[in-house]
């Protein structure tokens, strides 16, 4: 959430009032919807961009409102560049040109696509199943009893948290950072938590809005393709827990992995390496 949202922040303030020149999707398979069509951005004016859960949403006047909803999944990037890329520029899945000089481009680094974008009438982004199904937003976050109730589920704390029907805008570094701070297991379930449990996970929330305050002041104009993460405990394995000094260690998954203090938050248990035991089997 915090690098979507400093990244709804900047756009904003570099495209806001300025009008579209073309649009064109290069990506094979970024743009999901075709009507209204790309081209229906010519000539309209860009409103601004805000952040709903991990995704964003370009807003545009172009006689009618129109909203492109953008996901940019694990190696996406929405910037405005100057300079308009090279045609040949492989990592570029959509363009659209602002009048006069520059783009807005979304461009993916690594070898998959998968960030993808849609336009839709404005007015149609509630409904939007991606949207529709959303939980409430940690930033700011809902109200403890509120919480409480979201998270009353027999599963992992560490995938429900990430669960965007659950409670939308936290990702896979910052679901470690909140149980670190909350020094509860990743694979504690939600349904087994007490109150006091609770209102630590509910107290560590917080911790998202203190990291957009912190990109606010390092980050300038334009947001960089890498961004300073002000992480703790996430992919810190081997280091010492900054609070206790224990090595902190990690979990991997096939696509992810979990990062924990043992001594505070596994009882003193090190978890067994799902990797690890598949690479033995
Ligand atoms: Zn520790």
């Amino acid at each position: 959430m915090p690098e979507v949202e400093i990244t709804a922040r900047r756009l904003t303030t570099a495209v806001e009032g300025k009008e579209v020149e073309s649009a064109l999707a290069t990506g094979v398979a970024t743009l999901k919807t075709f009507d209204p069509p790309l081209d229906a951005l010519e000539g309209g004016t860009f409103k601004g961009v805000r952040r709903i859960g991990k995704m964003l949403a370009i807003d545009f006047d172009a006689g009618t409102e129109l909203t492109m909803l953008v996901h940019l999944m694990s190696a996406g990037r929405l910037q405005v560049a100057e300079k308009r890329a090279s045609t040949k520029d492989k990592r570029s899945r959509l363009r659209i040109r602002i009048a006069g000089e520059g783009e807005l481009r979304l461009r993916e680094f690594g070898t998959r696509q998968s960030a993808w974008a849609k336009l839709m009438p404005t007015g149609g982004v509630a409904s939007d199943e991606m949207v529709a199904t959303l939980g409430p937003d940690a930033f700011p976050p809902p109200p403890l009893e509120q919480f409480a109730e979201l998270i009353d589920q027999p599963r992992h704390l560490h995938p429900l948290l990430r669960d965007q029907r659950t409670i939308a805008g936290i990702g896979r570094s910052w679901v470690d950072e909140i149980l670190w701070r909350a020094c509860l297991s990743p694979f504690k379930k939600g349904s087994e938590i007490d109150d006091d449990e609770v209102k630590e996970l509910h107290d560590a929330l917080p911790l998202l809005g203190n990291v957009v305050k912190h990109y606010e002041s390092v980050i300038g104009e334009t947001v960089p393709d890498k961004l300073p993460m002000p992480l703790q405990v996430h992919r810190r394995e081997g280091e010492p827990c900054p609070r206790c000094g224990t090595k902190i260690e990690a979990v991997f998954f096939a696509e992810h992995q979990t990062n924990y203090c043992p001594k505070e938050q596994t009882g003193g248990r090190v978890l067994k390496d799902r990797r690890l035991s598949r690479l033995l089997k």
